[in-house]
């Protein structure tokens, strides 16, 4: 089975071939960080129309690369939400061109979804799991208790976690996106600056970030207005260690409440180092299996659409030539 994906729901145009939801034959991933970076964030309606320009001929660099004619595809799939509802579109009429012209059926995928089955290109799943998914607009606990059934134990209550790095390296007058610079800096850090961990109530899988970012505030503006010269790279290691904490935490403990036999570590955050070698470090010490994808697949591309898609195709769930994109789609509503 081979699945042609369309990724378009923020700032990457991607399209990818994937075979049988693990093997990757084409993986063309073309972002727009540069066009973005000089506005400090995705400017949607320039994100939309750089998608225009380059999915075309994306769309045919990927065929070419996996060496396949359109007639030897078995399905297209595309991402219908969550994301920018202008994006989302370009990638929705997009496929649905290629596959009405080829008559290959439709399959709609969760972006989420996506980011979590991102994890089965590379590793083999077992069931029942637990996810923490932390990307740009989303930080999650996603209970999978069989292939593609999702049940979001916890969510954040307010920032999610990329949002805040990316927030907290503006007021560190670091470029857009801010998470791999604070990452960096972190790792050079000597000294850390004190910050508070927001844990909530103490059964709750719930986050919270957007205190976590005030307090950095707080703290720059202080240490200006006192003339005293802050370490940016305290600053980052002080904000990466709170937010590291209360993620792993969280995560180990839903990991043993809900009997899952793996952790899969999902989303564009899940590309920090930090992070990575904690979860390690805390999961070998609990016997619990972590899987991450490379960091090549954590942050946004087709592959982990193609993979999430195979559920539905196997299924024979197809998606009606009306879909529509969904810039709310919920997860739950994505179970197969
Ligand atoms: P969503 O998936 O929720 O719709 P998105 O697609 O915009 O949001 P992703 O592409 O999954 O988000 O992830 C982008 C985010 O990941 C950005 O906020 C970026 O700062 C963050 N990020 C990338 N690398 C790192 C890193 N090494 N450390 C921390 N954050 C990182
Ligand atoms: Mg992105
Ligand atoms: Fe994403």
């Amino acid at each position: 089975v081979y699945i042609l994906a369309v990724e378009t729901s923020c700032d990457e145009t991607s399209v990818s071939i994937v075979r049988d939801g693990q093997e990757i034959l084409a993986n063309v991933v073309s972002s727009q960080i540069e066009t973005h970076q000089r506005f400090g964030g995705v400017v949607p309606e320039v994100a939309s129309r750089k998608h225009v320009e380059s999915i075309t001929w994306i769309l045919a660099e990927a065929l070419e690369k996996a060496g396949l004619r359109p007639d030897q595809l078995s399905a297209v799939a595309v991402t219908q939400g969550p994301g920018l509802v202008g994006s989302l579109l370009v990638g929705m009429v997009a496929a649905k061109a290629f596959a009405c012209a080829m008559e290959l059926p439709l399959i709609g995928v969760h972006h989420i979804a996506g980011h979590i089955y991102a994890n089965q290109l590379v590793h083999q799943l077992k069931y029942p799991l637990m996810a923490l998914v932390v990307s740009g607009g989303h930080t999650e606990l996603v209970f999978v208790e069989s292939e593609g059934r999702f049940r979001i134990i916890g969510q954040t209550r307010d920032d999610a976690a990329g949002e805040a790095y990316d927030k907290v390296a503006r007021a560190l007058k670091l470029p857009y996106p801010g998470g791999p610079h604070i990452d960096r800096l972190a790792h050079e850090a000597t000294e850390a600056v004190t910050l508070p961990r927001a844990w909530l109530e103490p059964d709750s899988y719930d986050f919270s970030f957007s205190g976590l970012k005030s307090a950095v505030l707080a703290v720059l503006n202080q240490a200006g207005m006192k003339g005293i010269a802050l370490e940016p790279s305290a600053v980052a290691r002080g904000f990466q260690d709170s937010v590291i904490d209360v993620l792993v935490e969280k995560s180990l403990r839903a990991v043993e409440a809900f009997g899952a036999k793996q952790l899969l570590l999902a989303g564009g955050v899940a590309a920090n180092k930090g992070l990575r070698a904690r979860l390690e470090a805390r999961c070998a010490e609990a016997g619990v299996p972590l899987l991450a994808p490379p960091l090549s697949l954590c942050t946004d591309n087709a592959a982990m659409i193609a993979a999430a898609a195979f559920l539905k195709y196997r299924r024979g769930q197809f998606a009606p030539f009306d879909m529509k994109a969904e810039p709310l789609l919920k997860l739950e509503a994505w179970s197969v």
